[in-house]
């Protein structure tokens, strides 16, 4: 886990959760387990371009995936 600005060549861009994908993340994917979380809580998974479909049927099928955001929109948003 590189903290921002500890390491110049790793630009603290956040990276997609797909196993073994290290690219960018460009999607947020928020998620609730309702076995697990209570109902306001949010998970997120971040997802580059390929991987965003992917990342949310697994959530999908499940009945986990609640919203699916733009990073930057995700980032830019208040109370989070
Ligand atoms: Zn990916």
């Amino acid at each position: 886990m590189n903290l921002p600005g500890t390491s110049p060549e790793q630009p603290s861009i956040p990276q997609c959760s797909a196993k073994g994908c290290r690219a960018d993340a460009v999607w947020v994917l928020a998620w609730n387990n309702p076995k697990l979380h209570t109902p306001e809580r949010r998970k997120t998974w971040l997802a580059c371009e390929e991987h965003r479909e992917h990342l949310s049927k697994f959530l999908g099928v499940r009945g986990f995936l609640k919203d699916v955001v733009g990073l930057e929109e995700w980032e830019s948003a208040p109370d989070r």
